[in-house]
């Protein structure tokens, strides 16, 4: 029985909030109850309350970049984090100037932690770097982390539940992160059709020997263990399957970069910006290459071009987020309606109608 493993939606406006959109942020919550953060929006905290998930179960938090809609939360939620009775370190990860900007807001508001922290910086070439001087009390000096060189730039932890997350660059208007999120490979399905003659024939022996109930070797099996039978058959655990893999993107207008970590694994789960789309909501001269022309220009992407991305990493499903505020987010008929058309466009480049229009609040079950 693997565990479940979800994405909460505590934010899914692009730039300001509104009154159905909170700015950027999403929760995995893993099988060992852990969650990790990607991305703090103002007023993430006040998601969390409204959620199901405890600010305090999370184990790491990523930032994709500095623009302020994806990181202006994280002051007041590390504030909250470290005022409990945790006290292992809390560890955050980010680009460049995500450090100082921290340390500077908790000096000048004369903060003080009872719990440590630490940011560890992905840098690119030509990156400003903090050497970790003059930290506060409760700061620890953090990594300077460098990308692995091109051809395909990228830079990998293992986290300490085994999970891996790696940082792949993308596209945006500043320097922005795609976080790829890989659990470890999880124990393989019983087969018990094929499996339970033979437990049947040997249901007599076995007893004899004190298994009464023969059932219960199948636990063993998925644990790992080769079992022996009475009639001499052996039975081999089954082969373990590849864990779940989960992309989420900062913003972006073009992720091809994250081709390459996927063309041996494709992904369960892209979570992909579309910012900006041709709907009704828009003149009605107005045409999808003068929409797509304003969204490349700011960074962003279209849902056909999130789509297009989906399609070409293989993910099984797409989800889509960080829409403008005027795409209304609760579920009147109105913004139904636009969302449906926006969903319409994904679903029309990734060929496939895995595609979702993320809600705040929305929890999605990554399934295996
Ligand atoms: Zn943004
Ligand atoms: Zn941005």
């Amino acid at each position: 029985m693997v565990g479940q493993m979800e994405i909460t939606f505590l934010g899914t406006s692009s730039a300001v909030p509104s009154r159905t959109r909170n700015q950027q942020s999403m929760a995995v919550r893993l099988p060992t109850g852990k969650v990790l953060l990607v991305d703090v929006g103002e007023a993430c905290q006040h998601q969390f309350q409204k959620s199901n998930l405890k600010a305090g179960r999370i184990g790491a938090i990523f930032i994709t970049h500095m623009h302020g809609d994806h990181c202006f939360g994280l002051p007041p939620l590390v504030s909250t984090l470290s005022m409990g009775d945790l006290t292992d370190t809390f560890e955050i990860y980010g680009p460049a100037n995500l450090r100082v900007w921290l340390r500077t807001t908790f000096r000048a508001t004369y903060a003080t932690f009872n719990r440590k922290y630490r940011v560890h910086e992905i840098l690119r070439p030509g990156d400003p770097i903090d050497h970790n001087v003059d930290l506060l009390d409760y700061e620890l000096p953090g990594e300077n982390i460098t990308m692995t060189a091109s051809p395909h730039p990228h830079w990998s932890i293992q986290l300490p539940d085994g999970y891996n997350v790696t940082a792949v660059p993308i596209l945006h208007s500043i320097p922005s992160l795609g976080y790829i999120i890989r659990e470890p490979d999880v124990p393989g399905r019983i087969d018990l059709s094929e499996i339970n003659p033979i437990l049947e024939k040997n249901k007599e022996a076995l007893a004899a020997k004190g298994v009464k109930n023969p059932m219960t070797l199948l636990s063993q099996l998925q644990k790992g263990k080769t079992i022996e039978l009475p009639d001499g058959t052996t039975l081999a655990p089954p082969a373990s399957r590849r864990g779940r893999k989960v992309i989420i993107l900062g913003d972006t207008k073009d992720a091809s970069s994250l081709i390459p970590f996927c063309t041996e694994e494709t992904p369960h789960i892209l979570v992909h910006e579309a910012t900006n789309a041709l709907t009704s909501l828009d003149p009605p001269d107005m045409t999808l290459a003068q929409v797509e022309a304003t969204t490349l220009d700011h960074g962003h992407s279209t849902p056909q071009m999130a789509g297009a991305t989906a399609k070409a990493i293989g993910a099984q499903h797409l989800i889509m987020t960080h829409f403008s505020s005027r795409y209304r987010g609760d579920e009147t008929p109105e913004a139904l309606a636009v969302m449906n058309e926006i969903w319409k466009q994904a679903v029309e480049a990734v060929g496939h109608e895995n595609v979702y229009c993320a809600r705040d609040l929305w929890t999605f079950q990554v399934a295996i």
